[in-house]
């Protein structure tokens, strides 16, 4: 008789509305993918049967959440739906100011305007697509200063989103602490393949820029993510719960601005907070020049009824942990058939390691861009590319920026799929890596200036 070894984990919550899908045909699939330009954002959406392109926006929301939508206070000042967020911004994140925004660049776009000086250097623990843009836009350079490991896709390493003490010492000695109005960290970090920092080194980072007046500021979009992480992996906080760790993790910044369309689990929102008095006044300022007046900055007040009600669900145990463990899930299948992947699984997304998976093409062809196509045509799950497309170019030389990590990222909205769309897509990837030597590369036909990787168009090199 079969033993035992170990006890599986359900998700803690069950389906009371559904979305029908449908897989259309591959000759239907290469023709939508060839007139999207083999690029996966400019896809429609009813041409895709498991949509893994992102888990911005697309969570599905609870009974609760849908309920708190029909009380929205649609007020055009002061909406009690507003000071019911702010309330649990407050008690959950530990900032006394807050100001709400349409989404997380929104957010970044004001924090970059009233932070940076042009000329000013802004160190972080790798760059993410719109932060990165809003710190340039703003007239600030971002300096990578994570730790070398992050760039390793084979690194076993648990903090791979880690500063690198000794990088961030350098910048401040190369341009001089006036230069560096504040480090922005992110957690997970995204572009390394969703990997957390630890608290022990967020302690360390700050004692240098304390010591120098530099100040914290974090992208708080994925922060129960990294306390999750925390929770399993860093010594002394496997008690701690995870509301717990946000505060701790949100008490050495002096501010922080979120996307709400991830860990808050709603369609559209964002915010900004902070314990600084007077960038809280510029903000709320700035907010009313180009989202909204300063009690709904560009979001409906049923919009911030869902988010408010979506940060008491966001920090349930039995949640998070459903939502990692079926990124772990969909990791450990995958191994089994061999795939280069980055290690370990992120919080949200598998990254494909597209270099080990197409070594036989070039950066300059695109292996990521390509690998996701493949995949799509294959099955109709849609990853993205996180490579050399999503790095852009230099802002000097103009040259293409050539990422060390080369990845697809195959993306877990929360809530939303089962344990069998999950078989469907490794399935699909173990068919695609089977076929891998036939794959060939991509050139690329249309590039716009902004963030590239959403509209750039490409053509199949024969
Ligand atoms: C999504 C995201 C953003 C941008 O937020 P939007 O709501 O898409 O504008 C910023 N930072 C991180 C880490 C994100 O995941």
């Amino acid at each position: 008789m079969k033993k035992l070894k170990k006890r599986s984990w359900a998700e803690p919550w069950k389906i009371k509305v559904v979305e029908p899908i449908k897989m259309i045909t591959k000759a239907e699939r290469e023709k939508a993918m060839k007139e999207a330009g083999y690029n996966t954002f400019l896809l429609k959406s009813k041409d895709v049967y498991i949509d893994l392109l992102t888990d911005s926006g697309t969570n599905a929301m609870s009974d609760n959440q849908w309920a708190g939508m029909m009380i929205g206070d649609e007020a055009y000042a002061g909406s009690k739906n507003f000071y019911y967020l702010w309330d649990n911004v407050k008690k959950y994140y530990g900032f006394p100011y807050f100001v709400p925004t349409h989404q997380g660049r929104a957010a970044e776009h004001i924090i970059s305007q009233i932070m940076i000086k042009p000329g000013d250097f802004i160190p972080g623990n790798m760059y993410f697509t719109t932060t990165k843009l809003h710190q340039e836009l703003a007239g600030g350079t971002f300096v990578d200063v994570i730790i070398d490991e992050a760039h390793d896709p084979e690194s076993e390493h648990p903090f791979k989103g880690n500063v690198d003490l000794q990088k961030f010492k350098d910048l401040i000695k190369k341009v001089g602490a006036k230069k560096i109005p504040y480090v922005s960290i992110a957690g997970p970090v995204n572009m390394a393949g969703g990997q957390p920092f630890s608290i022990s080194n967020l302690k360390q980072v700050k004692k240098i820029a304390d010591k120098h007046g530099i100040k914290l500021w974090l992208d708080a979009t994925r922060i129960t993510e990294n306390a999750y992480f925390v929770k399993e992996r860093e010594r002394g906080y496997k008690s701690k719960s995870i509301s717990d760790i946000i505060l701790e993790i949100c008490s050495y910044f002096d501010g922080i601005w979120v996307s709400a369309k991830k860990d808050l689990m709603v369609n559209i929102g964002g915010f900004l907070a902070t314990r600084n008095k007077k960038v809280f006044e510029q903000a709320r300022n700035m907010v009313v020049v180009y989202e909204g007046l300063h009690t709904y900055g560009g979001l409906a007040g049923r919009d911030m009824e869902a988010m408010a009600r979506g940060i008491e669900e966001m920090v349930n145990y039995d949640n998070i942990h459903a939502r990692v463990g079926q990124v772990e899930y969909c990791g450990t299948k995958l191994e089994e058939f061999g795939i280069p992947m980055v290690k370990p699984f992120g919080g949200h997304a598998i990254f494909l390691d597209a270099k080990r998976f197409l070594p036989h093409i070039k950066q300059d062809e695109f292996p990521a861009q390509t690998l996701a196509a493949e995949i799509y045509i294959d099955s109709g799950v849609r990853g993205m590319e996180r490579g050399v497309v999503s790095a852009g170019r230099d802002k000097k030389t103009g040259k293409h920026h050539y990422p060390k990590l080369e990845l697809v990222r195959l993306t877990f909205p929360r809530r939303v799929y089962t344990q069998a769309h999950i078989d469907v897509t490794v399935e699909s990837v173990a068919e695609v890596f089977s076929l891998r030597k036939s794959i060939k590369g991509l050139k690329m036909i249309y590039e716009p200036k902004y963030l590239r990787f959403f509209q750039a168009r490409f053509k199949k090199i024969k």
